[in-house]
């Protein structure tokens, strides 16, 4: 049985009666595969699953973003219980900021590049909020997305620095069948502009074939997937970076240590993102979670 759990009280009353380990999956909603995915992985490894569907204001910097943001909530929930989740959190805005709220959680170097820049506040937002879903389902193990890449290495960092006792554990991306990385957004897409999408993973893939075949010049790998990108018109493109996984720092110079590529892109009006790590071998669990993010 699935219970749905409205209150922040509720929510901390629940959690204190539980015995045993607990998987988080923190969701913003309108629920896809790539989710399920990280819902399946917790429900695997502990013994009790929450799943928390709240789209946080704090974290759009485009009000409009934030109003047209795809919401499913009955659908989700359906999703969710037949996934075999046992408790799925969905407070309101009021509920996690009160009157007077006033207090935020700012990871300095991490959040600054890349979506950071593109989004200022963003982070601010991600990281607050997972620290107070941190606090009120008190997890085992959470789980979430290599799709959000910095995302990750933005909660490992907040994870470590204010010894929060979760494991945080990154799942590999779940891809459309064109490669199209799975994404609450991708339903803002017109027909023409989902066709387009298709392009991003595309340059991805070049790039990291050109990086199998002894190609590790960040430059020469960044030129790769930005001539795939420019194929396509109806891609505008935000950035294309090379960066440490670990640090988010750019690559400049030839390496043969593991490189993190990422990509932001608008089609129609809708920003998607996407990244692999190089070489694409190294894009599945247990690498991912080794090579994303601070470790230990
Ligand atoms: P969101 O609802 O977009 O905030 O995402 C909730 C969680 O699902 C985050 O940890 C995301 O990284 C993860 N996620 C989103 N898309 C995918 C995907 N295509 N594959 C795997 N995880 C995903």
């Amino acid at each position: 049985m699935t219970q749905q759990i409205e209150s922040t009280d509720a929510m901390m009353m629940m959690r204190r009666a539980l015995a045993g380990s607990v998987g988080v999956v923190m969701t913003m909603g309108a629920l896809h595969e790539g989710h399920l995915s990280l819902v399946e992985a917790a429900r695997r490894e502990n013994e009790h699953v929450i799943a928390t569907i709240f789209v946080n204001p704090t974290q759009f910097n485009s009000g409009d973003d934030f109003t047209n943001y795809p919401r499913t909530l009955e659908r989700d929930i359906d999703l969710l219980a037949r996934a075999g989740v046992d408790f799925v959190f969905t407070p309101t805005a009021a509920q996690m900021y009160p009157p007077r709220y006033q207090t935020h959680v700012e990871v300095e170097i991490v959040s600054a590049g890349l979506e950071g820049e593109s989004r200022p506040g963003h982070f601010r937002g991600v990281s607050t909020v997972v620290t107070k879903l941190l606090n009120l389902t008190q997890p085992t193990r959470a789980y979430f997305g290599q799709k959000d890449a910095q995302q990750v290495v933005v909660i490992r960092q907040m994870v470590r620095d204010l010894s929060v006792p979760t494991e945080i554990v990154v799942c590999p991306t779940e891809r459309e069948i064109d490669g199209l990385a799975m994404s609450s957004r991708n339903v803002r897409l017109s027909v023409p502009h989902r066709e387009a999408a298709g392009v991003i993973f595309r340059a991805l893939r070049t790039a990291a074939q050109r990086y199998d075949a002894g190609e590790r010049h960040p430059v020469a790998l960044r030129d790769t997937a930005l001539t795939v990108l420019a194929s396509e018109p109806l891609a505008e493109v935000d950035y294309v970076a090379l960066c440490d996984p670990r640090t988010l720092f750019g690559v400049h110079d030839r390496t043969d240590d593991p490189m993190l590529m990422l990509v932001a892109v608008m089609i129609g009006g809708v920003r998607l993102i996407d990244n692999a790590l190089l070489p694409w071998s190294l894009n599945e669990r247990a690498a991912l979670s080794l090579h994303l993010g601070v470790s230990g």
